[in-house]
């Protein structure tokens, strides 16, 4: 589809994973994009150049997301670079697991950094920039709504607390016409999680569907989020999780 023609997207962690199907498919679907990345300027830059293929405008930037300045840079410039700001896709998460008792403090910085205050002062930028349509989408996780194993404290709280923030910027930013919502993926074949790791099999069959996703399958529904079809959707946590909380 073209319903993207003319919108101008930021995905943070756009080099690998999740973040790099959401860059290529908005740019699919007609967006301009802006996507940051940690440390893999390789992948990133492989990213770009699928975007530039299709005929749309990429732009890379590494932005650790630990760092708030380096997030409001992210978002200035992609405001600057392309001139307009309609989509703002908080992708990039940090993945820590240990055992309670074992987790420092440091863990726990780093963990609500990534996951919770770099969308917070991200949307915080982008408000600026957003007009009416815009669009302002956050990648959860299915363990903030089940939580089968042990270990997952800190990444649970992180992302469990990205649907209080949805809800009130929902409602806060409603009055201008833009709209803030959740995707919470289930299991899905990245670098992070591969389909043929260890515990795959495990983790699979505590989906209803029994396999993975594929990056793309979580794409999909970003792109809708982003699009003019998803206007009267705001607020809302969207389980793409193959069952997994259900
Ligand atoms: P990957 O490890 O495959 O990719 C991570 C991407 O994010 C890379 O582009 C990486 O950049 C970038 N990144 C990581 N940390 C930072 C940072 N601090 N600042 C900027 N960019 C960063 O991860 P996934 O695609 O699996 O995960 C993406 C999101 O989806 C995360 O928020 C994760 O919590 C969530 N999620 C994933 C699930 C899964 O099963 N895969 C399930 C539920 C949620 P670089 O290439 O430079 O390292």
């Amino acid at each position: 589809s073209n319903a993207l023609e003319g919108k101008a997207a930021l995905v943070t962690g756009g080099s690998r994973g999740i973040g790099a199907a959401v860059a290529v498919r908005l740019a699919r679907d007609g967006a301009d994009v802006m996507l940051t990345y940690r440390e893999d300027t390789a992948s990133a830059d492989a990213v770009a150049e699928q975007i530039r293929a299709m005929g749309r405008r990429a732009v890379v930037t590494q932005a650790d997301s630990g760092d708030p300045g380096a997030v409001v840079a992210a978002v200035n410039r992609a405001a600057g670079e392309f001139g307009r700001l309609d989509i703002v896709v908080n992708n990039a998460g940090a993945f820590l697991l240990g055992a309670l008792e074992e987790l420092s403090l440091e863990q726990f910085e780093r963990t609500v950094a990534v996951n919770v205050r770099a969308p917070f002062v991200a949307s915080q930028a982008a408000v600026r920039y957003l007009p009416a349509g815009g669009r302002i989408i956050t990648i959860g996780s299915n363990v903030a709504e089940r939580t089968v194993f042990p270990g997952f404290s800190l990444y649970a709280t992180s992302k469990a607390a990205l649907a209080g923030m949805t809800k009130a910027l929902g409602r806060e930013l409603g009055p201008r016409a833009i709209t803030v919502n959740l995707v919470n993926p289930g299991p899905t074949d990245t670098d992070a999680n591969p389909a043929h790791g260890p515990d795959a099999a495990a983790i699979s069959g505590l989906t209803a569907l029994g396999h993975y996703a594929d990056p793309a399958d979580i794409a999909a529904t970003v792109a809708f989020l982003a699009g003019p079809e998803a206007r009267y959707i705001t607020g809302a946590t969207v389980n793409v999780d193959g069952g997994f909380t259900i």
